[in-house]
């Protein structure tokens, strides 16, 4: 069998996992915390990354950072997954849904500003598969509206736009090191990225439970209280170590999953010239991390038959996701805006294509042939 994906796997993990553990100290903001979070602050060129439990707990930051309230609007694209949206309901908001963009699957710019009422608080792109959004499109509409924009950057953890590292345009971005990204934290973590530097201090005070605890530790404070409303949004120090062994191979990760990518596309593109499945795009002045390869089919209807096939071949291919304002709690806390040209029929074609750091060239030889059978 060929799984949709495995956890990506460097070696050095365990080693890095034991001085975790010898060094006395698991808990959060250890050693290989800071190393990690100074690794990505330079990398990234982001003022402040805080390592969380997962991207899902760094977008519940977010909303509580910028202080969503009940009643508050937040805009995002329906095609994505529930952590986007549960962040901000949790804190009493309405979601407004609008349509993507059929080429990148990702939130349509030119639809935002229609959705926006006296109530918008914040914007949320999501970058579908490590694409970026188009970022000066909304960054402008924010400032224009003086909202926040948070970046749902799960997916674009080495992905930039323009130059810039995706989740450090926006307010605030969120990564994930979940086991079925790029980079994992051992199954599961995330990191916040506080782009706007006021919001430093009190992102640190959210994350520690609502105290000023990690004033006292670097010695500001004499004692730690209680501050604000919070929770423990730290990782575990082991965690961390895992995840530094990913981040210390960043580039070769990157760059494996990069051919992988150009392979499936190049063996896939006769298929697309002859008209039987589309391919990503990735529009000019984007370098995308190749989170992902997904085609598109011609509808729902051959999608099934195509994963059918697949796996009865022994291989797992998946979809994703079932449009947010269509499910039950999509309808009870959001409302799409305008019309929904693109969301559902997109969704409905695509299909993705097993791709993980350690598939072997053998594995995706046979991904690429079984395609091309059932093409046949
Ligand atoms: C994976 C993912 C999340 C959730 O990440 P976790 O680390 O599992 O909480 C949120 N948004 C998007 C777009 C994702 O792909």
């Amino acid at each position: 069998m060929i799984p949709f994906n495995k956890p990506p796997v460097v070696g050095t993990e365990l080693a890095y996992m034991k001085q975790a553990m010898d060094s006395g100290k698991l808990c959060g903001d250890g050693g290989f915390t800071k190393r990690c979070e100074e690794w990505m602050e330079k990398r990234f060129d982001c003022p402040k990354v805080q390592l969380t439990p997962s991207c899902t707990a760094s977008l519940e930051m977010a909303a509580i950072l910028i202080n969503i309230k009940p009643g508050d609007e937040v805009i995002m694209p329906s095609f994505t997954f529930v952590s986007t949206s549960n962040a901000f309901v949790l804190r009493g908001a309405t979601i407004v849904f609008v349509d993507i963009r059929p080429d990148t699957m990702n939130i349509d710019e030119t639809k935002i500003e229609a959705a926006i009422t006296e109530r918008t608080r914040a914007i949320v792109p999501v970058h579908y598969a490590g694409v970026a959004c188009e970022m000066d499109t909304i960054m402008a509409i924010a400032e224009k509206h003086n909202l926040f924009v948070i970046e749902d950057a799960a997916q674009g953890v080495m992905s930039t736009y323009k130059g810039r590292a995706l989740g450090t345009i926006g307010h605030i971005g969120a990564y994930s090191f979940h086991e079925t990204k790029n980079y994992s934290s051992g199954g599961e973590g995330g990191a916040t990225l506080v782009n706007d530097k006021s919001l430093i201090n009190r992102a640190e005070v959210i994350r520690e439970k609502g105290t000023n605890r990690s004033q006292f530790f670097r010695g500001q404070v004499d004692k730690y209280t209680w501050r604000d409303i919070g929770s423990s949004y730290l990782m575990s120090d082991l965690q961390a170590a895992y995840l530094w062994a990913q981040l210390e191979e960043a580039e070769k990760i990157n760059e494996r999953r990069l051919l992988l990518w150009q392979r499936y596309y190049d063996a896939l593109t006769p298929l697309a010239q002859a008209g039987k499945l589309a391919l990503p795009i990735v529009p000019e002045g984007l370098k995308h991390n190749a989170h992902m390869f997904y085609i598109k089919l011609k509808d729902v209807e051959q999608r099934t038959e195509f994963n059918d096939y697949m796996k009865s071949h022994g291989i797992l291919t998946v979809f994703h996701y079932v449009a947010l304002h269509t499910s039950p709690a999509g309808e009870e806390f959001g409302r799409f805006d305008g019309e929904d040209r693109y969301t559902t029929s997109e969704s409905d074609r695509l299909v993705r294509l097993p791709m993980f750091y350690n598939m072997t060239d053998e594995e995706q030889q046979t991904v690429i042939d079984t395609i091309k059978a059932f093409f046949a």
